[in-house]
């Protein structure tokens, strides 16, 4: 007979702790929650957009078909599991900044590069239109998790620190997901992003000029939810100072995205993300606390992508 495991404490309840705390509920392993509420967290905002082809460069990440696949086919699970809508399938009308970029991608689209997400008939004078993209709800994910984990008696809404003595006489792993408030590995860094909501005119959709299945991209992203909702969003700031001048950068691009709408903004959203120098995730145990405290954090601008998969592996290895 094999001896119990002991329960695995999960601190922190964004994108990355649900994603670990679902991997152990459905492979039968004890776990608990510790969460004091989403008001901080990255994923409350975050626009959990699934790309293809990214980057100035326009570029298709390698092994990106299998992740997504394997990430895709998470959320679906969990929509099935949880009863609530999570994936929508979308389509990236990126428009051209100037004339070399248009030519660099019909390059790449012509000898192949980008298939089978860009094709020459997606190309335009004015844009190129990427298939394949997809989102995933990540407030209603973290809202739904909140919701199951409150009511099973498994989450906490408290705030754990390193070193408190509730986590030292914790009798199993702790796996730390605190997202923007890890502070014990230096290389991963906070990135401040803003998001608009926009309200958006429903006659638009009823005529078509709102296509609620297309995304538009100059740089700046404008992702439609719905018939009368929007989020436009991707000024991403270091310091706090280039806050107001990436904002008004921001509703100039919707204004010219924007023109053919009625439309008003009703609320920016502020949030974290956290990065690494080589942009790798940061999901391992902590030097010379193997077996005992681990970390999942440094998702980027990929966590809709790279979360699943690394939570698998989280829940491989405790
Ligand atoms: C504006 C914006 C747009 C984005 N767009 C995209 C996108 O299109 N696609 C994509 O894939 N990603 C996107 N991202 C990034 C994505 O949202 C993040 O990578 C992801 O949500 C991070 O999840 P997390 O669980 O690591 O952190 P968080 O979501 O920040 O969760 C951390 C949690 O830890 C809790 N916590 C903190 N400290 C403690 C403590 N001491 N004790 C207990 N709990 C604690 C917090 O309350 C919070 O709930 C975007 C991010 C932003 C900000």
């Amino acid at each position: 007979m094999s001896a119990v495991r002991p329960p695995v404490l999960i601190v922190g309840q964004g994108l990355a702790g649900t994603l670990l705390a679902w991997e152990l509920e459905r492979a039968g392993r004890a776990f608990e929650i510790v969460d004091p509420g989403h008001a901080a967290a990255a994923s409350r905002v975050g626009a959990g957009l699934v790309n293809p082809v990214t980057g100035e460069r326009w570029v298709a990440a390698p092994g990106w078909a299998e992740k997504s696949a394997f990430a895709r086919a998470t959320f679906r699970d969990l929509e099935s599991a949880w009863g609530l809508p999570l994936v929508t399938d979308l389509r990236i009308r990126r428009r051209w900044r100037n004339l070399a970029e248009a030519e660099l991608v019909r390059a790449k689209t012509e000898r192949g590069e980008l298939s089978p997400w860009l094709r020459p008939e997606g190309l335009s004078p004015d844009f190129a239109e990427i298939d394949g993209a997809w989102r995933v709800d990540l407030p209603a994910l973290i809202a739904a998790g909140r919701r199951r984990w409150l009511s099973q008696g498994r989450l906490s809404e408290a705030s754990v620190a390193p070193g408190d003595a509730a986590v030292a006489a914790w009798p199993g792993p702790v796996i730390w997901c605190v997202g923007a408030a890890e502070t014990r590995l230096p290389e991963l860094r906070p990135v401040g992003g803003e998001t608009l909501e926009l309200a958006v005119d429903p006659a638009a959709a009823t005529r078509g000029t709102w296509r609620t299945d297309v995304v538009r991209h100059d740089g700046v992203w404008i992702l439609p939810l719905g018939a009368d909702r929007a989020w436009a969003g991707a000024s991403f700031v270091r310091e706090e100072a280039e806050r107001e001048p990436r904002r008004e950068a921001l509703r100039a691009s919707v204004r010219r995205q924007l023109a053919d709408l009625s439309w008003r903004e009703v609320a920016v959203l502020s949030g974290q993300r956290m990065t690494t120098p080589d942009r790798a995730p940061r999901s391992a145990w902590l030097p010379g606390r193997e077996g005992r405290e681990g970390v999942f954090n440094g998702l980027g601008s990929k966590g809709a992508l790279l979360a699943p998969t690394l939570a698998r592996e989280w829940a491989g290895r405790l």
